[in-house]
This record gives structure tokens, sequence and C-alpha cells, in this order.
């Protein structure tokens, strides 16, 4: 596969084209942000761990027969994907409270929902990526209401695979942010990236509120050992049985 030339650099990754015109290629970067980028730092080794995690997650949901962007991990730091329209919505599965949840609803941290929450964000910097209601995503048209049907079910399936996955890593998962795409058919494919970049984390052997946090949150929150906690999670994956 020959890499051509570059056609977006994000926030933690650069897209590549190839000579292949259904296949991109993913660099992982070690830049890390937060905050609406407000907060801009660099995690050493986070590219590489961040594209096994990721590419492991894929293969694992790929084979509980959720359809994926994934189409090999080609170097530590570089993801094949299949070439897709990116859905313009952060599509974000709950299990217990934390974050903006609990900031704009008061919810205390840590609060088990008693069945899972599926909110769609507005992808646009621009905009801070607000919370939308139905109504004003279909207002913007940024999917029909069949797709929305569509994404929140297979939402909710790579929430009961991902949940049973990290349970056998020990690891609760809190929440998560997933990104779509539609292929050539036309038909809604997982894209993006699964990682602590992308998912909260909890260490199920830890009780102390500031120690469990194996995910993002030790750099927003400025927790300390973050690559450690990443590098924790890429070993709990690896070694998994699932
Ligand atoms: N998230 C993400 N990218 C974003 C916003 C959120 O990956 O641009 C993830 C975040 O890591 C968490 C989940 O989505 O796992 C829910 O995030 P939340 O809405 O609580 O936002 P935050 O508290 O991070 O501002």
């Amino acid at each position: 596969m020959i890499v051509r030339q570059k056609l977006y650099e994000g926030k933690a990754k650069i897209l590549y084209a190839t000579d292949d015109p259904e296949v991109l290629l993913t660099y992982f970067k070690d830049d890390a942000t937060a905050f609406n980028a407000q907060k801009r730092g660099s995690i050493e080794g986070k590219g590489a761990i961040n594209c096994a995690i990721s590419s492991h997650l894929f293969r694992v949901l790929e084979a509980g027969g959720i359809p994926t962007h994934f189409v090999a991990q080609v170097s530590t730091n570089e993801m094949q994907v299949r070439a897709v329209k990116i859905v313009p919505l952060e599509v974000v599965v709950r299990n217990i409270a934390a974050g903006s949840l609990c900031r704009e609803t008061g919810l205390p941290i840590g609060t088990v929902l008693p069945k899972p929450l599926v909110e769609f964000y507005y992808k646009n910097d621009s905009l801070g990526d607000p919370l939308l209601t139905r109504d004003r995503l279909f207002l913007l048209e940024l999917a029909t209401p069949k797709q929305v049907d569509h994404l929140q079910t297979l939402a909710l399936r790579i929430n009961d695979i991902l949940t049973a996955f990290f349970q056998d890593c020990g690891i609760t998962l809190v929440d998560f942010k997933l990104e779509f795409g539609i292929d050539r058919n036309g038909q809604l494919i997982l894209a993006d990236e699964i990682s602590p970049d992308t998912c909260r984390l909890w260490n199920q052997t830890e009780d102390d509120p500031t120690k469990r946090v194996l995910d993002k949150d030790r750099f927003r929150h400025d927790l300390g050992n973050v690559e450690a906690a990443y590098q924790q999670v890429l070993e709990r994956v690896l070694n998994s049985k699932l």
C-alpha cells in the first residue's frame, strides 16, 4: 500500500489517502487535548497504545457482528480503515453518571443509571460540540429518523459487547463516545477510535475515586500517571480471553 497525501489532521489523529481509494490510513498521535482544545499536551506513547487498543476493540466488535471501518493495524501507530463519510454526530453511551451528565443534571458522580443512556452531540468544534435534541438533529439534517434509530440500536449493542469485554478485564465501562460513517453502499459503520481518550474506564480493584481512573480524565484533571494508566488498559485488553 502506498501512502499518498494528508487528507486531514485532527487533535489526536492524522488521516492519509492511499493508492486504494477505498482505504485510508490513520496515524495515531501522542497529542492530547481536552475541554474543546483549551487544554493541550502530549502523552508519551499514547498514539501507539490507542492504536493497539482500538484495533483490538474493533476486532472484538466485528466478531460480535458490528460493522466497523477497521481493516488492519499496519504499524505501531498506524491503522488502515475503510473510507467513509463521517456522520457529524458524537454518539455518547453512559452506564454510570460522570462528566457533563453530572455537571448538567446534578446527578452525583458514580450513580448507576437504571438503563444505558444514549445521547447525540453535534460534532462541531466551533460550537463546542453541543448536546442535541432529536428535533434539532432533524432540523439540521444531520441524520434521518431511520438512521438515528439505527445509531441508537448499534450504540446499545456496542455497549453490551464492550461492557462485557471490559468487565472481563476488571474495568468498569462508565461511558464512551462513538462516531459513525456511511460507506459507499449507504451502510452505517462504526468509525474513529475506541480508546482511553474516548471512554471513561474505572479500575474495579480501586475504590479511591482518583486512583481508579484509567482514562483521559487523568489528563483532563491533572491526576498524574497518565501513560501508566493507558498502558495498564492496553495490557488488560490484550490479556483478555474474550
Ligand atoms: N468524549 C470524547 N470526545 C468528546 C467528548 C466526549 O471522546 O469530544 C467522551 C469522554 O471521554 C467520555 C464520554 O465521551 O468518555 C462522555 O463525555 P462527557 O459528555 O461527560 O464530556 P466531558 O465531561 O468529557 O466534557
